[in-house]
């Protein structure tokens, strides 16, 4: 699944290929997305690119007609291709850009979704109880310890819901809590106020750190320009059952938690 720092990178390859061309008109094959393609992404036409942003695992493509909102879902994938590319059985949808290219939405289990506003993509309904970015200063230590007093759920699955923080996916949140020494099945209510802190720290430590590598290599991501991420290189507990911990050599060990494989070392992690 496409996490933040492949949405990051996503963004980072399309920018120069769109901002300040415009889309001439948009094909919808298949609208049955996540949630149904609008018909009003038809006022698209004619718009022209100003600005990629990311929110959250969202994409919003700022036109001067309205923003465009792209999620990836599951399996979905972004390219900017030349016209004369056959479509495939997946690509859901075509802009087709001024210079002659098109951007092309392939998604084989249709997760994804593509959304239009004219007004701030940020009210949209799937966008509104969204919680800070992991990088902003808004989420900070003070921050998580409030919020996780309130829930009652492993701390695992808080660190995954995006009320409480955006983008922290399964392996960022195997990772930063193998990194911060944190058990992933200890409620969250009982998570001090020295932990906050050091989750906190791992978490904006291992989202940077695959931004730089170009995310994960984790099934079907690719960025845009077929490289695959590169992070998974650099996974300490997620995937490696029965292997030895890095830090203490003990079998890391599997559960399941949220229904999401959940990898921990049973000695190093409290
Ligand atoms: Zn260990």
């Amino acid at each position: 699944m496409p996490e933040l720092p492949e949405v990051e990178v996503t963004i980072k390859e399309l920018k120069p290929k769109l901002v300040g061309r415009s889309i001439t008109r948009i094909d919808v094959r298949n609208p049955r997305l996540r949630f149904p393609i609008p018909s009003e992404i038809q006022e698209i036409a004619g718009a022209s690119v100003e600005s990629l942003e990311r929110r959250a695992k969202y994409i919003y493509m700022r036109t001067d007609h309205g923003t465009a909102v792209v999620h990836l879902g599951m399996t979905g994938h972004l390219s900017v291709v030349p016209p004369e590319k056959e479509i495939g059985k997946h690509d859901h949808w075509d802009m087709l850009l001024s210079d002659g290219n098109i951007l092309r939405y392939n998604d084989v289990r249709r997760f994804g979704a593509l959304l239009w506003t004219k007004g701030d993509p940020a009210e949209l309904a799937p966008l509104r109880d969204l919680g800070p970015e992991p990088l902003s200063d808004a989420f900070n230590p003070e921050y998580l310890e409030k919020a996780l007093a309130k829930r009652v759920l492993a701390i695992k699955c808080a660190l995954m819901d995006n009320r409480i923080v955006v983008g922290v996916g399964n392996i960022y949140a195997n990772e930063s809590l193998f990194r911060a020494g944190i058990d992933p099945r200890r409620e969250s209510g009982s998570i001090t106020a020295e932990e906050c802190g050091r989750l906190v720290a791992v978490i904006k430590d291992v989202i940077s750190e695959a931004i730089e590598s170009g995310g994960s290599t984790i099934k079907d991501f690719y960025t845009p320009d077929g490289e695959p991420g590169y992070f998974a290189q650099k996974l300490e507990v997620y995937g490696r059952t029965g292997e030895p911990c890095v830090k203490c050599g003990t079998p890391i060990e599997a559960v399941r938690l949220g229904q999401r494989s959940t990898f921990f070392c049973p000695k190093c992690q409290k």
